[in-house]
């Protein structure tokens, strides 16, 4: 192990050098995020909500006084806090609480479930949430509303898959809706029918699936803010201490708000509102800013496709498991391009869902033509998941900029079943951590909570070993696109804060960025990759403040 001194972190100015710390972190393997390289023996000065100085144990002492928090950290791992580049934050909390769909491994299991769950409901609430996985069930079809018809005969069901492309409605949620076999299928959207009585089967695709959404009624303030509280706990507890909320609602941000208000809030909070509102968003940061403390708004969030999983990701070539078939764009290109040269030219930040090779594309195209009309400025493009893409694409991440907002776990998820989806072509490119980075692109990895968990320890093992989820690939699938344990950081913490417009106040080490701080148990960087998933949060530090410690 090295003992190097450290270099250039030391206070930056005589006030901040006699400051004393509020917490000092001692005993620790430092990695400040400046670069991928591995931790250097040392400890952290924590004051003011900031970092006052990062050095080895005997430099920093000068920094302890009489009401100096010591925190030991016993060899562990001492990073900057984890930041979770792409999560639906407060359905999170609201998933927490509802019934557990994701691992039912049979589809008489996720009937059972439904129905222990609707025993604890009153008459008339409704159902949803849930992340089902029919992956986990091969050779059966997609679940139907007579599957659960009988077990939820007073509650309103509309339970989703966990990648939220699609959904299960029960009968009663049919009719709350009105749909019917008379229901025209909405654009950008599919209701598969029954082919003998051209019935709705109860499951709705992409669009379709505001057919029920917006019947669904809508969480109260106090229901929301309880469940952002249950979303905060789990985050600090995971060492997650800052997040890019994607789609989210007016409704949500007024919830962090009032919760940032009581002083409740543990996480700092970009979020993204709907991409096709973009005016009202622009309006509202005309009007009242974009609020930089823990809360603001980051900018617009718009959908390309769907998912692979419910195959409507839309690609160049057919699905190889459903001949002639493509997948869909869910908004017609052109009502795209006219959204982000909107936005962009208020000045928002644009973020969108590409997943298909075809999506991705012509995305990148927008972007480079709206960059190109609009002129050079520093916009952060960003494409949301970037998951199967043409290798003539991939330089074009790096070329123009745009940042690669990528859930390493969706990899070792989707992994198990893709190559079915698209044949042994296409993988080659899926989740192409490696080739992006030598390409010169940002990445920004996240979990995408609820679709896959939040904890990004599992990212960061998902990321450096490409190990599926059933074991069949324990080198790794499509191993030459793993990436190093310092990469996977960096694009947990620099490469979010940067995803955000937060770099110059966050994501590392460095004096005087927030004092947002991880303790780990372990040093990832020695651990054998395919432990790395062992590795436990000790302590959350945000804005200086202990959030968790276990
Ligand atoms: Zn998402």
């Amino acid at each position: 192990m090295s003992r190097r001194p450290f270099v250039g972190l030391l206070c930056l100015t005589l006030a901040a050098c006699a400051r004393q710390a509020d917490v000092i972190i001692t005993g620790g393997m430092v990695w400040s995020g400046l670069s991928t390289g591995a931790p250097q023996p040392g400890s952290v000065a924590i004051g003011r909500g900031e970092i006052l100085a990062v050095g080895d144990d005997t430099a920093l002492a000068r920094y302890v006084g009489a009401k100096t928090e010591r925190i030991q950290a016993n060899g562990g791992l001492v990073m900057p806090g984890f930041t979770d580049g792409h999560t639906h934050f407060i359905d999170g909390g609201f998933q927490l609480k509802s019934v557990d769909l994701r691992t039912a491994a049979t589809p008489k299991e996720f009937v059972r479930r439904l129905k222990e769950y609707a025993g604890t409901l009153k008459p008339g609430e409704w159902i949803v949430g849930g992340d089902w996985d029919h992956t986990l069930w091969p050779g059966q079809p997609l679940p139907r509303h007579e599957w659960i018809d009988s077990v939820t005969p007073a509650n309103p069901v509309f339970v989703n898959r966990l990648d939220g492309h699609e959904a299960l409605a029960n009968a009663l949620a049919l009719r709350a809706a009105g749909i019917t076999a008379a229901t025209p299928t909405p654009p950008g959207g599919e209701v598969p029918r029954d082919a003998k009585t051209g019935e709705p089967t109860g499951i709705l695709k992409d669009r379709a699936l505001d057919l029920i959404g917006r019947v669904v009624p809508a969480p109260s303030p106090e229901q929301r803010d309880s469940a952002l509280a249950r979303a905060l706990t789990a985050a600090a507890s995971l060492g997650v201490t800052a997040t890019a909320h994607m789609s989210a609602s007016w409704a949500d941000l007024a919830s962090y708000r009032r919760l940032e208000r009581a002083g409740r809030l543990t996480l700092r909070a970009a979020l993204y509102l709907p991409l096709d509102t973009w005016r009202a968003v622009a309006d509202s940061v005309a009007r009242a800013g974009r609020d930089d403390g823990w809360v603001k708004i980051g900018g617009v969030k718009g959908y390309m496709d769907g998912s692979a999983g419910s195959r409507t990701a839309y690609f160049f070539e057919p699905y190889s498991d459903s001949a002639g078939y493509y997948g869909l764009l869910q908004h017609p290109e052109e009502d795209m391009r006219r959204w982000i040269a909107g936005a962009d030219s208020a000045g928002l930040q644009v973020a969108v869902h590409a997943i298909g090779d075809r999506a991705n594309a012509i995305l990148l195209s927008i972007y480079d033509s709206v960059a190109r009309a609009h002129g050079p400025r520093d916009r952060r493009f960003r494409i949301e998941h970037a998951q199967h893409l043409r290798r003539e694409d991939i330089a074009a991440f790096g070329r123009l900029g745009v940042i690669a907002s990528m859930q390493p776990y969706h990899a070792i998820d989707d992994g198990r079943w893709v190559e079915q989806r698209i044949g042994p072509a296409r993988i080659r490119t899926t989740y192409a951590f490696r080739t992006l980075l030598d390409s010169g692109a940002r990445l920004a990895f996240g979990s995408d909570w609820t679709v896959a968990p939040l904890d990004p320890i599992l990212g960061v093992y998902a990321a450096v070993t490409r190990r599926t989820l059933d074991g069949r690939n324990p080198d790794g699938w499509v191993p030459e696109q793993k990436v190093s344990v310092g990469e996977a950081l960096r694009a947990y913490t620099a490469g979010n804060a940067y995803a955000s417009f937060d770099d110059a106040s966050r994501g590392t080490l460095a004096p005087g960025h927030a004092a947002d701080v991880v303790v780990l148990d372990r040093n990832l960087f020695t651990m054998a990759p395919d432990s790395l998933d062992r590795a436990r949060v000790r302590y959350t530090i945000v804005g200086g403040k202990v959030v968790y410690r276990r």
